[in-house]
């Protein structure tokens, strides 16, 4: 019972890092409009194709050494990265879903957001076939899910206050902000 449980835990977490693998090739491929399923992945320097047992998440990465099994080129640590960042995120959704539809929900929102991140770090770019797909598939998951509902989107009762506090503070930096620049542009 005990080690179908670790058992469970590792599979879940090799499950992340393999989605997390193909995170990383829309995070590369998505931007410049190219296909995510075709071609094979390869290496940029010599466009070897990598095969199956070199494109295991992590591992391979390490038994590698973080470089190409055919001209040494080294692979970025984005890789691994991505791979264990979603790893651990399938992780601590089964960890509080358990194998629940909100786990899968949570993990697509995750997953999403993980390439998100990227894309916008590379690129400073959100894809509309990320943001607004994703309000589709939102709004299809708080109408089937128990847990993520509508009623999610907007703070609990017991927050508004600090959320108006945190309003009110950012609203009257901006407004000193824009009296110090109005300044600064008027003695320019
Ligand atoms: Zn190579």
């Amino acid at each position: 019972m005990v080690v179908n449980y670790w058992l469970a835990l590792l599979f879940i977490s090799f499950f992340g890092c393999c989605v997390g693998s193909f995170l990383n090739v829309c995070i590369y491929r998505l931007p410049p409009n190219l296909s995510v399923a075709y071609p094979r992945s390869f290496c940029p320097r010599c466009s070897n194709p990598i095969r199956a047992y070199d494109n295991i998440p992590l591992l391979s990465y390490l038994f590698l050494r973080g470089r190409c099994r055919h001209c040494g080129e080294k692979i970025s640590w984005r890789y691994p990265l991505v791979e264990a960042l979603t790893g651990g995120f399938a992780l601590a959704l089964f960890l509080k879903f358990g194998l629940s539809l909100s786990f899968f929900s949570f993990f697509a929102f995750v997953a999403a957001m993980v390439v998100i991140t990227f894309i916008d770090l590379d690129h400073r770019i959100i894809l509309d076939v990320i943001s607004l797909s994703g309000i589709g598939i939102g709004v299809l998951v708080a109408i089937l899910g128990p847990t993520l509902t509508v009623k999610n989107s907007w703070p609990s009762p017991r927050y508004l206050p600090r959320v108006k506090q945190f309003l009110s503070l950012k609203l009257l930096a901006a407004w000193f902000m824009y009296q110090w620049l109005d300044c600064y542009r008027r003695r320019a």
